[in-house]
């Protein structure tokens, strides 16, 4: 870290920042220039409250030089991680579709939806069975029964599965029936369920917090890596604007960021992202158009009897149109999107 000290600081405040930085076990480099006095502290000491010296009289600045997240950045990670479950693969030049119901409701919807996404090109088969809802009088979703239809669908139609698991004692169970453990966004920053997700060997989308920044983003994933759990997906799916025509604002510039910060793969869901049907073709042409390593798209065959999130399903057929924009434009920047 770097700290400017004010024009004004003095010797003996200059002495006192230094002496504190190296009781913390920092190297102090001093640079005293014409007016001002620079102090870069060399340490990897990551868990340091920087706050300490912004309070310090004398002090003008402090600027942290090596990011806080050490496993998901990219400073000690140059190449990309590529998460593989089954014929999918996130974070290499082929862009994946997780697509599927928001909420397993009954083995028909399961499969009827399950065949079309995976006729359009699909490799992923999503579905709720744990439902982290507004409204305790909402549909809370079919539980482990819901997870035996879904690893069933995947089964049928060679897709692999996602579920989302909402607290630590769901793990042991949902690990005989879905490749990858979705956390949600409300979700993102419950640091011990993220622990146990350390523990397991099994691939983690973690979706970004409705008011998270990218920086708790990516600690949030470092809280999963810490664990020694490397197969971590990124997914942003909209945050908390004062924008309310839709859901939420879906960050696309979140795309390049996370892609410069952290060598992590990055999908986009937008769906949760607009919360509109009409909008989700959009929006995920432009998050693949931005280099989102993959999507998560909710379809269902009959939006207006869903039990959760019908208005921001598409049916079957837009699914498969999109799927077919959404090539064009991968091939456009020298990706692909297999046929399904
Ligand atoms: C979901 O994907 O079903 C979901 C609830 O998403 P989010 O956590 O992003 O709201
Ligand atoms: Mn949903």
């Amino acid at each position: 870290m770097v700290i400017v000290m004010k024009d004004s600081a003095t010797q003996v405040l200059i002495e006192a920042v230094s002496e504190r930085l190296k009781s913390l076990g920092f190297d102090v480099h001093k640079v005293v220039g014409v007016n001002k006095t620079i102090l870069g502290a060399i340490g990897d000491k990551r868990d340091i409250d920087l706050r300490q010296f912004e309070i310090m009289e004398g002090v003008q600045e402090v600027v942290r030089i090596t990011e806080p997240y050490k496993l998901s950045g990219r400073t000690f990670h140059q190449d990309n991680t590529v998460v593989k479950v089954k014929d999918a693969s996130f974070g290499d030049d082929e862009i994946h579709v997780i697509a599927g119901p928001c909420s397993i409701e009954s083995e028909e919807q399961v499969f009827t939806i399950a065949e079309k996404v995976k006729k359009a090109g699909a490799t992923v088969l999503r579905g709720g069975a744990f439902k982290p809802r507004t409204s305790p009088y909402s549909f809370q979703g079919l539980g482990e029964d819901g997870l035996k239809i879904l690893k069933k669908a995947g089964e049928e139609f060679h897709l692999a599965t996602i579920s989302e698991i909402m607290r630590e004692n769901q793990l042991d169970m949902m690990l005989e029936y879905v490749d990858i453990l979705q956390v949600g966004a409300r979700n993102m920053q419950n640091f011990p369920l993220l622990k146990e997700l350390g523990k397991i060997r099994k691939p983690i989308l973690l979706k970004r917090g409705m008011a998270a920044t990218i920086e708790e983003f990516l600690m949030a994933a470092e809280y999963i890596m810490a664990g020694g759990n490397y197969d971590v997906i990124l997914c942003e799916r909209g945050i908390r604007t004062f924008e309310n025509y839709t859901r939420n604002t879906l960050d696309i510039s979140a795309i390049p960021v996370v892609h410069k910060l952290s060598h992590l793969p990055i999908i986009v869901d937008p769906s949760h992202g607009t919360g509109l049907r009409d909008k989700v073709g959009p929006m995920a042409r432009a998050a693949v158009a931005a280099g989102a390593d993959g999507l998560t798209i909710e379809v269902h065959h009959e939006p207006e009897k869903a039990l959760s999130d019908g208005a921001q399903s598409l049916y079957p057929y837009q699914f498969e149109r999109l799927m077919e924009e959404l090539r064009m434009i991968a091939w456009a920047i020298g990706r692909k999107i297999k046929q399904g």
